[in-house]
């Protein structure tokens, strides 16, 4: 069987249907068995397929027809590439088929006018956004029907009741809906950072919080009060048995720039709560911001951390962990890590006689004869023996006169408060913990 007729698709009309219907029109059971049959098995094969039918590239195609311009609408990654554009090899994988639900969605009034108009009915990709419940035009709740049962409702051998009742109305949840509905116009996606950044100022503007540990409603307890629970625990369950005052980063976090990435119903929910018009809140999430810069991530090798460079660095600010994490622009967490685990533990926190006891180790003086002397920190001796590789010895042996002259120093200060090496040591770790006498260590 060959395909000979192509219907016209219809504006909005949702490609997972219209393949139905070409199936149908055509002589196959459905699209599977259209597709089985034809022998293509590739989303991305049977987008071109549609696309060279009608007529149409396969960008317009999947901009038109499908969902792809809602899930990629707001992405993480600094993406600009128009939805349907398959020059990314990943893209083609994500650009078939996808909807948000197990079932397809009609309305019983749309499919009368449908049948009265044009002689068939055809599925609206609107019905089927992320949140919908009713038919924007005919303000009637939707139906809901499994999607092996598309090619019945397509048939009209499923005859929708009328007289589903109507849900009120809620402004937020129609605003969700309108601005869902815009972004499936937009041609290719936007910066979750850009919008992270929009709704973090409008969130401190109102008073919902902005930060992981700031003041202010949670946006999730603000939806909560907001939006009728059936609809908003339906789409966002995690909101279900949320309690107050609790922040949950997966929706709360869409108001904090930069936290993390969320699906785009997370960021459209906080937009839609946030603005009070949709259309400020689409300005929001489309209009590009000036947003402050990130900082830069850099990825360091095993090279890295066994370079010269780094030992260099090391010594110049005489194993203090928080200082070469500075100069470096690293986090102090994974500095640390990295210096213990390529064999320079930091020096900061051992006293006097805990570097003398490691370098007379080092250079052969016995472990009990050094291990029993009063003045070592023991455990600090162990992870340091642990952990040092040659590169730690030659540092300490380095800076051996200005090691000793800086903890003089300090023990002159100290002198009358601290007498014992390890109290004073102590005293030293918690100086540097609190980073508030940093010129001292
Ligand atoms: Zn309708």
């Amino acid at each position: 069987m060959a395909i000979e007729n192509i219907p016209h698709i219809q504006p909005d009309e949702w490609l997972n249907g219209y393949i139905e219907r070409l199936a149908i029109l055509n002589g196959y059971k459905d699209a599977k068995d259209m597709f089985g049959k034809l022998g293509i098995s590739i989303d991305r094969d049977k987008l071109d397929l549609i696309a060279k039918l009608l007529d149409i590239t396969t960008e317009t195609l999947v901009q038109e027809y499908t969902l792809i311009p809602a899930f990629r609408s707001i992405v993480s990654t600094g993406e600009y590439i128009p939805h349907g554009n398959f020059i990314q090899p990943n893209h083609k994988k994500k650009m078939g088929f996808q909807s948000y639900s197990e079932h397809v969605k009609f309305c019983s009034q749309c499919q009368q006018e449908d049948i009265g108009y044009i002689g068939y009915q055809y599925v609206r990709r609107s019905h089927q956004l992320f949140g919908a419940l009713w038919c924007q035009k005919h303000n009637a709740t939707l139906h809901e029907v499994s999607n092996d049962q598309i090619v019945d409702v397509i048939k009209s051998e499923t005859q929708l009741s009328a007289d589903q009742p109507n849900k009120p109305k809620h402004p937020i949840i129609e605003r969700f809906i309108h601005i869902s509905d815009a972004l499936l116009s937009v041609k290719q996606p936007t910066q979750g950072d850009q919008v992270s950044w929009g709704l973090h100022k409008q969130a401190a503007t109102i008073g919902v919080r902005f930060n992981i540990k700031g003041k202010g409603v949670p946006l999730s307890d603000y939806a909560n009060e907001k939006i009728p629970h059936e609809w908003l625990h339906a789409f966002f369950p995690k909101l279900k048995d949320k309690i107050p005052g609790e922040f949950i980063p997966a929706i709360d976090g869409a108001c904090v720039f930069r936290l993390q990435h969320h699906h785009p119903p997370t960021y459209v929910l906080a937009a839609a709560l946030l603005f009070e018009n949709a259309d400020d809140a689409l300005n929001c999430i489309l209009t590009k911001q000036r947003i402050p810069p990130a900082r830069k991530i850099l990825r360091r090798n095993e090279q890295y951390w066994n370079s010269n460079d780094l030992y260099n660095t090391y010594v110049r600010h005489k194993g203090n962990c928080l200082a070469i994490s500075k100069e470096i622009e690293g986090h102090y967490d994974t500095v640390r890590v990295n210096l213990i685990k390529y064999g320079l533990p930091p020096l900061t926190s051992l006293s006097m006689g805990t570097l003398k006891a490691l370098k007379d180790f080092h250079n052969g003086a016995h472990l009990t004869d050094v291990l029993t002397r009063n003045d070592i920190q023991v455990n600090l001796f162990n992870h340091a023996i642990r952990h040092a590789g040659p590169r730690f010895f030659m540092a300490i042996e380095q800076l051996d006169a200005t090691l000793v002259q800086q903890r003089k120093a300090l023990k002159l200060r100290l002198t009358g408060k601290i007498k014992s090496a390890s109290k004073a040591s102590i005293f030293l770790k918690d100086l540097h913990n609190d980073q508030k006498l940093p010129s001292l260590i």
